[in-house]
């Protein structure tokens, strides 16, 4: 056992992984940037203060924080989620809205680490601030199903609800705690803990004894206002538009004080381990304001990386993009010529490698093979003193000679017509 491994809950992506992580980013970026997102990047560290803004009733709040003094005295929290930062990003900078922009990066919570959790883990995903209107939610919740599908993955489930308007919330937050109440010798000892910070917070308990009490709750669509279940319903009919299978889950409240409305969650029927939400969102109201800006909707969500990839992976889809070199130079005279060709062959924008050291011709072709490389450029002696290279197709086709100042021409119209 080496004396230093990665802490619980952290990973190494190693390759070939890391490069399917990269490319799961650039198709998460194409799918949002075809709708006018635009990246943000933001710090991984903040004043505590910004995700303390996400409210006191959620665990990733008050359980889950890695937080710290650092020596200036500030108290500084490694981001949790990137919507706070979002927000107080906007608060900063007060862009023109609506303001569309899309993230991706690691965050930071200290959880149970099990398979599908960790303590870092990557997200991507959107917000947009600055709009109330049932049609972005549409094109969010859109957005998020087109990339699932892009990645291939069939076996996604979009659950949706709606939390009302700030006002149903409260009321529904009020009945569902006297309801709860009156049922609380029925729960489970951890549901009772729940009930007293956060009474929405049970209804996601998967306990096998809170089940029947759940099922039994009080539903937030009793407590719609006429705008809500407009809302609501707009939504609803903007999805069966786009053709967009959903199902109305009203026991789906996100855990997120400022939730507001529309909330939906992607739930992965590929996996079977607890851990099956691939990514979630919805609109939240406030947070804008409490982060010391004006009134301001807002909408996003949040794809888990390492989780949906386990999604892929149990789906059989979306496998790691192909490596293989274009081309592998073999040289035999000390490998000053392949330090050169190699060098040109990139420039000229081929994916080039060789072997170092002096190896010999039979162990250089064979590390040529494993490169998958289309062609091999072969300098020996012989070839060295003439001032040409034998260009060889790998696939057994017939080699030829170039002169060393053509080989670089030659090469790029091989690979272009072999790939
Ligand atoms: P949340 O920000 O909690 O709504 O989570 C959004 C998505 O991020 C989830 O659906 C998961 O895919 C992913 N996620 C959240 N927490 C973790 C974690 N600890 N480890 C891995 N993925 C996570």
């Amino acid at each position: 056992m080496p004396e230093f491994q990665t802490t619980p809950g952290t990973r190494d992506i190693l390759p070939p992984d890391a490069r399917r992580w990269r490319s799961f980013v650039d198709v998460f970026a194409g799918v949002v940037e075809s709708a006018g997102y635009e990246q943000i990047i933001l710090p991984m560290f903040e004043d505590l203060g910004v995700f303390q803004r996400l409210g006191d009733a959620t665990d990733v709040v008050t359980k889950e924080m890695y937080d710290f003094v650092d020596k200036g005295g500030r108290h500084i929290a490694l981001r949790p989620e990137q919507t706070a930062g979002v927000c107080r990003s906007f608060v900063q900078h007060h862009p023109v809205v609506p303001w569309k922009v899309w993230y991706a990066g690691p965050n930071f919570r200290y959880e149970k680490a099990q398979q599908g959790r960790y303590r870092q883990f990557d997200q991507v995903g959107v917000e947009v601030l600055g709009i109330d209107d049932p049609q972005l939610d549409v094109e969010v919740i859109s957005l998020a199903q087109t990339f699932f599908d892009s990645l291939g993955l069939r076996n996604v489930t979009l659950h949706i609800n709606s939390l009302g308007d700030t006002g149903d919330r409260a009321r529904y937050v009020e009945a569902l705690a006297a309801y709860f109440r009156a049922h609380e010798v029925e729960l489970s000892q951890e549901s009772r803990v729940t009930l007293g910070r956060n009474p929405l917070r049970v209804l996601d308990s998967k306990r096998a004894e809170d089940a029947d009490v759940i099922a039994q709750a009080p539903s937030i669509s009793e407590f719609f206002s006429p705008q809500a279940a407009q809302h609501f319903a707009a939504v609803q009919e903007g999805l069966a538009l786009l053709n967009i299978d959903f199902v109305v889950n009203d026991r789906l409240v996100r855990g997120l004080d400022y939730y507001r409305s529309t909330t939906f969650e992607f739930v992965s029927t590929a996996l079977d381990a607890a851990q099956t939400a691939v990514g979630g969102g919805g609109r939240y109201d406030g947070l804008v304001e409490d982060l010391g800006g004006e009134s301001t909707p807002g909408i996003g969500f949040a794809i888990g990386l390492d989780r949906t990839l386990l999604a892929c992976d149990a789906e059989g889809v979306f496998a790691a993009p192909d490596s293989g070199a274009d081309v592998f130079v073999v040289d035999t005279t000390g490998g000053r010529a392949a330090l050169r060709l190699a060098a040109d062959l990139r420039t000229a924008g081929l994916h080039a490698q060789r072997a170092y050291g002096a190896k010999s011709m039979k162990s250089q072709m064979k590390t040529a093979n494993k490169s998958r490389a289309v062609v091999a450029v072969i300098i020996g002696e012989d070839e060295l003193a003439r001032g040409v290279a034998t260009v060889r197709p790998m696939d057994g086709g017939e080699q030829s000679e170039y002169p060393l100042d053509q080989v670089v021409a030659t090469v790029v119209d091989i690979v272009k017509k072999a790939r």
